[in-house]
This record gives C-alpha cells, structure tokens and sequence, in this order.
C-alpha cells in the first residue's frame, strides 16, 4: 500500500500505477518559466483574442449570496431529461456490471452551460490523475482544460501559437490528423526524423544548429511519444531528455500529443512523459501534453484534456469560449460520475487491462506478420498503442533497411481490389515524400480477420515483385 502526498492510497499488489514511479518528482520544488515569457510564442489571433464578457464573469455567480441575474442559461425545469444511468463493466470483474445513476446537481450540470474549461470537480480530478500520472502538482504554474477530443486542443493549441508562414518542427511520419491542421495555418513542416528509439535527437539537433540566417526560429516541436501514430515507437528517456534539453537551448516549446500513454504494454517500465520529464530541467513550462480519454473510455464521448503553462491553457480556454463556449457538460458530468465511482485506483486497472487488450491484439498481428511477410516487409515491434508500421520490400533487390519504392499503389489499388484496406506510409509524410511503410492497425480485427488480411497482402506483394 503506498500513500501519496495527496493522501490517495493506491494498492501496491494488483494494480501497478505510474505513481511509484513518480514519488521522487511529487516532492520535489519546481521552478516555472515566469508568464511574460509566453509572450513571444503567442499567435497574433491568441493576442486579440478578449474573454467572453459574460463568460469570464461566471466564477463570480459562485459567491456565497450573490444573486446572478448575468448569463443567458435556460432553466433546467423545461428540460425534458429527469435521469440518466448507464452500466459499465466493473474494472476488477469484467464479468460483473456496474450502474450508475446521475440525478439532481450532478444532472443539472450536466444539461446546463458551464465553466469554459471544464466541470471544476472533474477539473480537480484530472489534476489529481496528472499528479499520479506524471508527478505534476496543483499549484505549481500549469493548468488544465477540457475539449472534445483532444484534437480539438490541439488544434487550438497550435493556432494559439503559430502565424501564417511560421515554420513548425514535427516528428516525421508524423500523425495525419495534424498536416491539414499546420497546413491550413499557412505553416511550413519542417520535418524531423524518427526512429524506433523516437525522435533522432541529432537530426533536431543538426537542423536547429543549421536553421538559415534571418528566418524566424521555429516556436513549436509536434511529437507522439507513446505507440506513436503511425510509426508505433515508444521514444526512450534518452531521446526524450535530449528533445528536452533542445528545447531549452533553442527555445521551443513541446507539443507532446499523448492518447496511447495508458496503452502502453512494452515489458520495460514505462519511460516518463515530457510532461514529468520537464521537472528535471532549470525550469518548467515547455511541455504541452494533450490527453485523450478516446482509447480507454470512448472515442464516441470526444473527452480530452490539455494540461501546460497557464498562458496557453488560456489562450486555449479563449479559443473555446468564442468557438464552441465549452466542451459538453453532459459529456464531462458522465465522465465525472464514472470516474469518481471509479476513484483512481479502478482508473488504473481499467487502463492497465485496456493496455494488455491492445499487448495480446499486437502479439497476434505480430505472429501473422512472421507466418505471411517473412522476408517480405520489416518492422519493429510496438510496445504501446495500435499500429504496426512496416516497410514492403516491394522488389526481390531491395535493399535491406533501405527506404525506397512507394507503397501507395499497391495499397490503395491493388491490396484493395484483393480484399484488404490500409494506409499507404505517404500519408504520414507532410511534405509528400514516397515511402515503402505502411501504416496497419491491429486494434479490431480478430485472428482469422488478420491472417487472412496479411496473407492477402502477400499475393498481391508477391506478383508485384514478379514471384
Ligand atoms: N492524436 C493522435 C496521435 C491520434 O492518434 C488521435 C486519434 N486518432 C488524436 C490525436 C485525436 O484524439 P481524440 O479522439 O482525443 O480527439
């Protein structure tokens, strides 16, 4: 049993948490970049934006005796929905259900506008899951707002920080869900290479130390750290801690898109996010971490967070208030109830058996991959998330550990028309390079469903390859 400065207990046999390994950074003192330092990095539309005037004023309806005659809220006494309850799987019997009823306070929160950055007792709870997750506390600089998705945050992360024609750094392959996002800012991709140990440190290292005289420096590094999209790497601490220490001697901040943390099943524990990694530097405050409950709890419910320095988590919130006012309330009061009957331990157990779902999923495609592409595609085994990312061999000549060739026709055309649909590598790539990967998820198919995908895939290889 281990007690955390928090005062959670967290059961030491059974279920293994990030916590342990976070107890040394939970008491540590941490020094934050001071707030005008976010000045510089803020977009021209970040500095115009103004708070809502009404929005901005809703703490204040909070005051014990104050009679608020401010927002323009509906009264919940129309609405037609008088409950709301739902079943989950218990966390520790996933044979067993578990019912849970949301009525009173808890719906009318639900039904009605809130807070822009989120319910404050969920607020709360996913500060307190940064803390045992990451060994970040309350209080200490940062802070944390909710969006619909994470994709939503990142979006508004990116655009609280970037003008038209910036050039950006992002891991190269890199997730696609982003290149329309810095594409439709304007932004070049300045793209950095990855590899199975994560982000080749040197070839950052060696564009920052090379970046053309007279052009703006890059404000921003886009990356994936866990069973990166599409790649499936896992970046080591080592890449991590140099990515960091780049930050830090060429001023940029870190966008660390994480929704495959909790799907992390490699047999090494896990490395430390940016986010917790960041409490060994001088000072804090580079990192931008964007969760996502999509994995674990739904894709369908659109729950994310985004937890940084408050600058920009402001920025973002303004974002909010003028393009969608909040998140759902409904959505945040069903998380809230779930997780609170939850508490964090179940949260950890939860996510930990999501994890060895995804490890027995990733096993099973790896098999199939060794019985039907042996000697005909090359890959490095995932140790978190959903992806596999393998190179065709698409020639008898090709040559070993080489990148060349295009995947794009064989997959889009001709693996197609035999029956089996994946994601030519190229897509990945935002400046349009060809590539021989191919980006293949191994979250839903069964077994059969894959060997006979994987074994498709081999005809259609092999005639390409004239055997
Ligand atoms: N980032 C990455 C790397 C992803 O793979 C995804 C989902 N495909 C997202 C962000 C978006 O996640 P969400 O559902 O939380 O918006």
């Amino acid at each position: 049993m281990v007690t955390y400065s928090d005062g959670i207990i967290v059961s030491a046999s059974g279920v293994t948490t990030p916590v342990e390994t976070n107890r040394h950074a939970v008491e540590k003192v941490v020094k934050s970049l001071p707030v005008d330092f976010y000045t510089e990095f803020l977009s021209d539309a970040a500095k115009i934006r103004k708070p809502s005037p009404i929005r901005g004023l809703f703490p204040l309806e909070n005051k014990p005796g104050v009679i608020s005659l401010l927002a323009g809220k509906p009264n919940d006494a129309t609405f037609p929905f008088k409950s709301l309850s739902f079943n989950i799987t218990s966390p520790t019997d996933p044979s067993q259900e578990q019912s849970i009823s949301l009525s009173g306070k808890d719906l009318s929160a639900g039904l009605q506008y809130g807070p822009t950055g989120g319910l404050s007792r969920l607020l709360k709870w996913f500060i307190g899951l940064q803390t045992l997750s990451h060994g970040r506390k309350s209080g200490e600089g940062w802070s944390l707002s909710m969006g619909s998705g994470s994709q939503d945050l990142i979006y508004k992360a990116v655009s609280a920080l970037v003008n038209p024609g910036d050039a950006v750094l992002v891991e190269s392959p890199v997730y696609a869900g982003v290149i329309p996002m810095f594409k439709s800012l304007y932004c070049e991709q300045i793209e950095i290479e990855t590899d199975a140990n994560g982000v080749c440190s040197h070839s950052l290292r060696d564009i920052l130390e090379n970046w053309p005289i007279g052009k703006p420096r890059p404000k921003v590094f886009y990356t994936v750290p866990y069973g990166c999209n599409p790649t499936g790497m896992t970046a080591t601490v080592e890449r991590r801690k140099e990515v960091l220490q780049l930050a830090r001697e060429h001023n940029f901040l870190i966008l660390e898109d994480d929704p495959y943390f909790y799907l992390y099943f490699g047999k090494a524990a896990r490395p430390p996010s940016y986010f917790q990694l960041e409490l060994d530097e001088p000072e804090v405050g580079r990192v931008i971490r964007f969760d996502s409950f999509s994995k674990i709890l739904s894709a369908g419910i659109r729950m994310g967070f985004a937890s940084g320095p408050k600058p920009i988590i402001d920025a973002i919130d303004l974002h909010t208030a003028s393009a969608n006012l909040q998140s759902s309330s409904l959505i945040q009061a069903i998380t809230l109830a779930l997780v609170e009957e939850w508490g964090y331990a179940n949260f950890f157990a939860h996510t930990q058996a999501v994890a060895e779902f995804y490890r027995k999923k990733r096993d099973v495609f790896e098999s199939a991959l060794n019985v039907h592409l042996s000697g005909l595609a090359e890959w490095c085994t995932p140790e978190a998330g959903m992806f596999f990312w393998f190179k065709l061999l698409l020639s008898p000549n090709h040559t070993p550990g080489v990148d060349e060739g295009d995947s794009e026709d064989l997959i889009r055309t001709k693996a197609y028309e035999n029956g089996v649909l994946a994601l030519p590598g190229t897509v990945f790539l935002p400046n349009g390079r060809k590539t021989s990967f191919v980006r293949a998820s191994f979250s839903l198919c069964t077994e059969e469903q894959v060997n006979e995908a994987l074994k498709r895939l081999r005809d259609v290889l092999l005639k390409e390859r004239g055997q």
